[in-house]
């Protein structure tokens, strides 16, 4: 068996579902196909939660537009046939809980309604698929995506999962499954999230847990590209690369795929494709177990909206072992991540990755044994396989607030 992913960007219109359904016609073998909510849904489902939160009734008008922008794709998709029940069904249970009181917890709250974007999108695909003629069974995942209850972050119950996935896709009177990314659900069957774009990383796991062949992730680029076309001129393909290869470069920032989806495919030696959805004729990139040298361009990863903070102990003693566990410690507690870390003998030197970090408050506390500096809306670039030249160029004009190199790896802190 094989699992597809869609993300957003290819389920965003009408012409987009139909254009996912002929790619998923056009694979014969038995398929689980995870889809993430369709184009900017879950950013305009935050706004609901923030405004469901606070008790405002804008909640209502953000639901309305929600509901409408569904509404107008399925109408276009179905023509005289109008919406079908289980689309509606999705609003009516999002609405029911709109209309309840919320708790005093942002993160529950958060899971209990972001999800409706991915849960709304799979309902259509499927829907279409089954007016189109092409039979499949919907799943909900949270039957077997199993976590713990960190909510917005939650982490994988492995054991559990293992058990439950090959329970749920059996593929014994299916072909077909269509699923949700991005969600899963605790013991006690309470909606969880595995972190913005964590969609990849379902599809990963229902590869780990199917031994699926292959685990193809369908994007709006040809595959994995040297650098973000939007960024930089030059960009080149690249046909191969390493589980390893590819979880640094997208742990640096490259936002063609989930960090977190290369482990368990690397686990089970499952290859992962990047294709594209305009162009499926394409090969793409294929991340796999490579064993041999390969040569690579430089890769170039930009990371923005950095935040860098030096700290400095307010005793003048030096910076040791037990300023960095509790500084670390600290930082995580925030769910603040870390970038790179960089000591001298009394600074030590953060980038920190949170665009919606409360840092007044995190600054206050840090403030009580270090003397604390910062800078905001920074660039971290980082190239892989560089080269004297290519850092030559890359350094020249621009301010750079620190840099670090190792061997295959240059990382540099700018302003642009
Ligand atoms: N819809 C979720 C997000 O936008 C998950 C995903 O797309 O992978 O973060
Ligand atoms: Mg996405």
């Amino acid at each position: 068996m094989k699992v597809f992913k869609f993300g957003g960007a290819s389920v965003k219109d009408a012409p987009a579902v139909q254009n996912v359904s002929r790619i998923i016609d056009s694979e014969k073998g038995n398929l689980a196909v995870v889809v993430s909510a369709m184009g900017k849904t879950t950013n305009l489902l935050e706004t609901l939660v923030r405004s469901y939160f606070d008790k405002s009734e804008k909640k209502w008008e953000i639901f309305a537009r929600f509901k409408t922008e569904h509404l107008a794709i399925t109408e276009n998709l179905f023509g005289e046939k109008g919406t079908s029940e289980p689309v509606l069904a999705q609003f009516t249970e999002l609405e029911g809980k709109l209309r309840k009181n919320p708790s005093f917890d942002y993160d529950f709250e958060y899971d209990q309604i972001i999800g409706f974007g991915e849960l709304v999108s799979s309902v259509i695909l499927s829907e279409y698929l089954n007016f189109a003629g092409i039979s499949n069974e919907w799943v909900d995942i949270r039957n077997c995506m199993k976590t713990d209850d960190r909510y917005r972050d939650a982490t994988i119950d492995w054991e559990w999962t293992g058990e439950l996935v090959p329970e749920v896709f059996n593929f014994e009177n299916q072909r077909l499954y269509i699923t949700q990314g991005f969600i899963g659900s605790t013991t006690t069957n309470l909606t969880t999230t595995l972190g913005r774009e964590g969609s990849d990383f379902t599809a990963a796991i229902l590869g780990n847990a199917l031994d699926a062949e292959s685990v193809t992730i369908w994007k709006d680029v040809p595959g994995v590209l040297s650098c973000d076309p939007k960024k930089m001129d030059g960009a080149t393909e690249i046909a191969a690369l390493s589980y390893r290869e590819a979880v640094e470069m997208t742990h640096s920032g490259a936002q063609v795929i989930h960090p977190k989806t290369m482990k368990p495919l690397h686990n089970k030696g499952i290859p992962l494709y990047v294709k594209s959805f305009v162009n499926p004729e394409i090969s793409g990139t294929v991340i796999h177990s490579i064993d041999h040298k390969i040569d690579l361009p430089p890769i170039f990863i930009f990371k923005e909206n950095q935040v860098l903070i030096t700290l400095t102990p307010i005793d003048f003693s030096l910076i040791s072992i037990e300023d960095i566990d509790r500084v670390v410690i600290f930082l995580l507690e925030h769910r603040v991540r870390i970038t790179l870390m960089q000591q001298s003998a009394i600074d030590l030197n953060l980038v920190l990755d949170s665009p919606d970090a409360h840092w007044e408050e995190i600054f206050n506390e840090l403030k009580e044994f270090y003397t604390v500096r910062y800078n905001t809306g920074l660039t971290l670039i980082t190239i892989r396989h560089y080269t004297e030249e290519v850092l030559d160029w890359m350094v020249r004009e621009k301010d750079i607030y620190l840099e670090q190199h190792s061997r295959k790896t240059a990382r540099m802190l700018v302003k642009q």
